[in-house]
Order: C-alpha cells, then sequence, then structure tokens
C-alpha cells in the first residue's frame, strides 16, 4: 500500500514534471500549484488546497523544497502565513476567489496592521477607529512596526468599531487597499540599517463593506486565527536537518576551528554541540507538532516553537559571531537606509543576521507574552489580573 509520502510526493513529482522548476517563470508555476490544490495542500478544495492534513502540506512544502520549486513564503511571508489560513476561516467565498490566488503567487503582497504605539502585546486595546458610512467604513488612526507595509498591495487591519463594549469585544477585521487614498506609509528602520517595517497612518480611508472580514464586533476571533497562525508561521517551520542558522554555525567551524585540538577549540566544539542538539530538539519538536496538528487553527503549542525559535535563532547567530573571532564584529553596513523586498527573519551574512535576530523575541509576540500563554494555556497555571476585562473600553484609563 503507498504511504502518504509518497501518494503526496507522486502528487508533487507529477506537478513538478509538467512545470519544471528551471524553465518555468516563478508567478506562473506558482498559479499552476495554486490551481492543483498544493498550495496549502490542508485547505479546502477550490481554496488553492486539496482538503489534506497538515502533516501532507508539510511533506508537499519538504518534496517542494528538494526539486527547487518556487516558495511562496519568502517573498510573501505574512500572506502565506498569517493572511492566508484568516481569510480561508473567515472569508467569504466572495473574498477567498479574489484574494488567495494572487496572495500565493505573490503578485500582491500582503501587510499585518495589528501592532500601535498604544497596543502591541495588548493588541485588543487598540485605537484605530473605523465608523460606517452608507456601505463604507472610514477608517483613521496609526499603525507601527507594520513588516512590508512598504511593498504591500493590501494589509490585513484590526479597528475599533464600538468603544462602548469591553476592548475584545468592539473590534472588526478588515481588508484595506494599501493605494488607497488617506494612506501613508513611512520607513522605521531597524538596528541592521534595513526598513523592513513601517509606521502606517489611516487618514479617514474608505474601505468597503464588502472587504470587512468576519462579523462587525467580530475582529478579536478573526485576529486570533491570525496570531495563532503567526506564532506556528515563524517558529514552526521543520527546516532541513542541520540547515539554517546552525548549518552556517557548523560551516564557519570547519573553516575556521576544525584542525585545531587546544583546550579553547575543544571547549567551543562542545558549546557548537550543544547548540546543534538544541536546534535539533526544537525542528523535531515542531516536525511532531506538525505531524499531530489536525487542520483548522494551530493550538497554544505554537508559543513553544515561538519562543523556542527566538531563543536558538539568538544564540546559534550569537555562536556564529563568536566563532568568526575578530571578524564577526565587522558587520559591513554603512547603514544606506535600505528598504528590503523581504523580511529577513532566518538567515544572511551571520554578522547582519546576529543583529536582526534581537527582534525574533518581540516579532510576533514577545517572549515573556509566549511564557504567558504557555503557563496560562498549555500549563493552566492561573491567569494574570486583567483589571480592564468588563469594563467598557472608553472607560479605560490609558496614557
Ligand atoms: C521586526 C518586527 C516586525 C514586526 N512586524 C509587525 C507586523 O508586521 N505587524 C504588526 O502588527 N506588528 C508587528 N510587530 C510588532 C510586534 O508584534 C510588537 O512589537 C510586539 O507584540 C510587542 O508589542 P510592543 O512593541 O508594543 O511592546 P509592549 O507590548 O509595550 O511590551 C514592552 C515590554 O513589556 C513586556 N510585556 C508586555 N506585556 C506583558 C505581560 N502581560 N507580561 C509580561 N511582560 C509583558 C513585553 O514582553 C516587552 O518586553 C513587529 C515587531 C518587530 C520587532
Amino acid at each position: 500500500m503507498a504511504t502518504i509520502d509518497t501518494t503526496i510526493d507522486d502528487l508533487v513529482d507529477s506537478f513538478v514534471a509538467q512545470f519544471p522548476p528551471r524553465s518555468t517563470d516563478p508567478i506562473t508555476f506558482l498559479g499552476a500549484q495554486f490551481d492543483a490544490g498544493l498550495a496549502w495542500a490542508h485547505f479546502p478544495l477550490g481554496e488553492g488546497g486539496l482538503g489534506a492534513t497538515p502533516a501532507e502540506h508539510q511533506r508537499v512544502l519538504e518534496r517542494m523544497a528538494q526539486l527547487r520549486a518556487p516558495s511562496a513564503d519568502g517573498r510573501n511571508v505574512i500572506g502565506y502565513g498569517m493572511v492566508a489560513p484568516t481569510l480561508v476561516a473567515h472569508g467569504t467565498a466572495q473574498q477567498k476567489q479574489r484574494f488567495l490566488r494572487p496572495l500565493f503567487t505573490g503578485e500582491e503582497i500582503w501587510c499585518q496592521l495589528f501592532s500601535e504605539p498604544g497596543a502591541g502585546s495588548d493588541f485588543a486595546a487598540l485605537a484605530t477607529r473605523a465608523e460606517l458610512d452608507g456601505d463604507e467604513w472610514i477608517v483613521t488612526g496609526q499603525k507601527v512596526w507594520t513588516t512590508l507595509a512598504h511593498e504591500a498591495a493590501f494589509g490585513l487591519i484590526v479597528a475599533r468599531t464600538n468603544p462602548d463594549v469591553t476592548k475584545h469585544q468592539g473590534l472588526t477585521a478588515f481588508l484595506v487597499d494599501m493605494h488607497a487614498p488617506g494612506v501613508e506609509v513611512r520607513p522605521l528602520y531597524q538596528a541592521t540599517g534595513e526598513a523592513e517595517f513601517n509606521e502606517c497612518f489611516f487618514h479617514e480611508v474608505r474601505i468597503p463593506d464588502g472587504q470587512r472580514l468576519g462579523g462587525v464586533g467580530e475582529g478579536w476571533p478573526v485576529s486570533i486565527t491570525t496570531l495563532m497562525n503567526e506564532r506556528v508561521s515563524i517558529g514552526g517551520t521543520v527546516p532541513a536537518r542541520g540547515s539554517g542558522l546552525i548549518g552556517e554555525a557548523l560551516k564557519i567551524f570547519v573553516a575556521r576551528w576544525s584542525g585545531r585540538r587546544d583546550a579553547h577549540a575543544l571547549a567551543v566544539r562542545a558549546e557548537l554541540m550543544q547548540s546543534w542538539v538544541r536546534n535539533e530538539v526544537a525542528r523535531l519538536t515542531n516536525w511532531r507538532a506538525s505531524d499531530l496538528r489536525k487542520a483548522g487553527t494551530p493550538g497554544p503549542e505554537g508559543a513553544v516553537a515561538k519562543l523556542a525559535f527566538a531563543e536558538e535563532n539568538q544564540r546559534t547567530s550569537e555562536l556564529c559571531v563568536d566563532l568568526m573571532g575578530a571578524e564577526g564584529m565587522l558587520y559591513g553596513s554603512d547603514y544606506p537606509h535600505v528598504r528590503p523586498k523581504e523580511a529577513a527573519m532566518r538567515g544572511g551574512d551571520m554578522r547582519k543576521a546576529f543583529i536582526r535576530m534581537r527582534a525574533n523575541s518581540i516579532e510576533g509576540g514577545t517572549s515573556e507574552v509566549m511564557r504567558n500563554i504557555i503557563g496560562e494555556r498549555v500549563l493552566g497555571l492561573p491567569g494574570e489580573p486583567r483589571s480592564d476585562k468588563d469594563v467598557a473600553w472608553k472607560d479605560v484609563p490609558r496614557s
């Protein structure tokens, strides 16, 4: 009997034989991949999927990577990992039909407009407001840290539509055209010297009611779908064994240290091995989680993956620059104020990666917040005191 992997492998192999990655333009390849249900194999038929399991989808990704197929994830990281599952869970048939395919091909890049200057970890406290005017919503407010907003055609925005109820109840989600009149995107430069993210101002921006995602006042459950998928998308990937940052560390060790037998070199080797084991444990844990994951929104175990991802990336990139010795300090940027086309969350020059990875414990939810989620939702510990839980948003004191 054929195993799941051979069935999925057969499907992918015959698809790739029809559209050889080397001779097929990436947009054509990805469009055909969507139509074949191999975009997100665990999504429903007609929505880029085959109604398969998340584990089968994982196998599609592995096989596509082995065959060097173009990836949809790289350029449209927010769209691919966060917006698409939210659209599938909460979108109308028309919205799915309109947005999913160009999102997957990368013809339309997406951004996530959740965080605000006064609402990050406590994102439900947000103040951007949306008011209904006929069959349009008028949105006014400020978002911040918006990754790739400068590249985005559309954004998933959450706004306050009712200030008279508690903070979680008064939210509504929308799909906003990032080129609509009144949208202003300004770069925010990171420690690397690049501006992957932005601050976004909404000056009475009109959004048709047909681009509301979910019901009025249902922005919180819609956002939870995005956030749960975000954690898995950032931290829950299953890279090839020994690849990524730990692969870089190994390469640097082999090039610079492997011939040495002195005490310092042995200590460095031991540190590298410990790091290798921790990375492998995280990889296998993610593998097991993706194997067990049911279709639908991932559970709180995504917080474990996100926390481990941030901690290991930071430790491993630090190890890389340590292994490079004095050269590790020579970060070659002259801070040219670049606005990159992709978010470099995982790799590149290790000196730059070392600086970039500092943000891993903030983006997609901080490590402190991940620990809170694990404490409360995985371990069942008592919850934090929440003084604003039963108070109308407009009555909650804020600065
Ligand atoms: C590189 C990068 C990319 C990002 N991209 C996006 C994006 O595309 N879209 C988007 O909407 N947002 C984005 N963000 C924003 C990110 O989600 C927020 O920065 C994050 O949620 C933290 O919010 P904050 O910055 O307001 O910090 P705050 O919430 O003000 O937190 C400040 C400190 O207090 C701690 N803290 C807060 N609450 C608690 C608590 N209850 N218990 C314990 N400690 C607590 C935090 O851990 C942190 O150390 C990005 C951030 C970064 C760094």
